[in-house]
């Protein structure tokens, strides 16, 4: 396995399985560390608690609703610039246009559906719907469904929280990999009517949503920016397709080519979101636009996805600890790293069904 973790701790044994490859999952006996079947969730969790407790109101959601009001600024500074016709000011209100979105629609929903952007349930679920829904047209229902409902709870079991809804393996390589990606906001809507289908006043109540957000955006473009009713669309469309190349890289960066278990085989909590997690290395511009959550604390926030970005930043360096300690790995990898290994490994991560892991512990 090419991730790199804090003290590489495993090895990877191939067995015949009946018609699929499997994998057994162990850990090399390294002096001083504990056994991986020891390490406890519990255990953790109120060291984790603890830093919590001891947190202020600021380090708990103030940093983030900073982050999201610079996001909003963003859109708004972008969608000025834009209205300048000087080459390097348009592209410039593209890219703001487009880092403002993602930060509202991506890392602002992502925490508000896992109640990680303020203690009321209520403020949680009206912003899921308001930056989820109406800003980055994408159903905060169908969003709560496939990523709290399954995604969390059974990430990296196989037919359930695997990525699988990532992969599209009728793509070529190049494809998949540098183009398609661009097309995400275009098939965000698309989506959300395919995951509420069957739902028909959840799927109305979206579809009058999504639409009403597209509207007042395409309204400020053409009365704020000055956009005719097609170059307005345009603008929309190629401003939020920005960072549609990091954000599916991002998704599967951190699940696919780690142990995929079955039903049968899956692990506890800890090991699987140890063995099954990958953190990316920090980089300012992701943090920002994703969330530490989903860029370089993704491990952090799967054991403890109700905290916010700032929070799951905080808790890191106890995360990694008590990982290591106890001979489980911590999984780091660069962006480019993981792209090059991508590339490479395409067709056996991305295409191929993956192999089932069994969890061995210590040998
Ligand atoms: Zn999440």
């Amino acid at each position: 396995m090419a991730t790199r973790s804090a003290a590489v701790t495993h090895s990877y044994v191939t067995t015949t399985g009946a018609g699929r490859a499997e994998l057994r999952w162990r850990a090399r006996a390294v002096p001083g560390s504990k056994d991986p079947n020891t390490a406890s969730l519990v255990e953790l969790g109120e060291q984790v608690k603890q830093i919590v407790s001891s947190s202020s109101w600021w380090d708990r959601y103030g940093v983030d609703w900073c982050i999201l009001t610079a996001g909003l600024g963003l859109a708004f500074l972008g969608m000025y610039l834009a209205s300048y016709r000087h080459p390097l000011l348009f592209a410039s209100g593209m890219v703001a246009s487009g880092a403002g979105h993602w930060i509202l629609a991506n890392k602002g929903a992502h925490l508000a559906i896992h109640n990680a952007l303020a203690e009321s349930r209520r403020l949680n679920t009206f912003a899921a719907w308001f930056l989820g829904e109406l800003a980055g047209a994408f159903s905060s229902r169908g969003g709560f469904d496939v990523h709290i409902k399954v995604h969390h709870p059974h990430t990296n079991v196989v037919g359930l929280g695997d990525s699988s809804s990532f992969r599209a393996p009728f793509l070529p390589k190049y494809v998949y990999m540098f183009c398609a990606p661009l097309l995400v906001p275009a098939l965000s809507p698309l989506i959300s009517v395919q995951l509420l289908w069957g739902q028909w006043s959840a799927m109305l109540s979206c579809i009058v949503t999504i639409a009403a957000g597209l509207y007042i955006n395409h309204f400020l473009l053409v009365h704020f920016s000055g956009f005719s009713v097609l170059g307005a669309a345009a603008f929309m469309l190629a401003s939020r397709s920005t960072f549609g190349l990091p954000y599916i890289h991002v998704n599967i960066f951190q699940h696919i080519g780690l142990p995929m278990y079955s039903q049968e085989t899956r692990p506890k909590r800890i090991q699987l979101m140890s063995t099954g997690v990958l953190n990316l290395s920090r980089n300012a511009v992701l943090d920002w636009v994703f969330g530490h959550s989903l860029i370089s604390c993704h491990v952090e926030h799967h054991l403890f996805p109700t905290l916010s970005d700032n929070m799951c930043f905080k808790v890191r360096p106890v995360v990694r600890e008590y990982l290591t300690a106890h001979g489980l790995p911590y999984n780091e990898d660069t962006y480019m790293g993981r792209l090059r290994l991508f590339v490479e490994k395409y067709e056996e991560w991305m295409v191929k069904l993956p192999p089932i892991t069994h969890f061995v512990g210590l040998q």
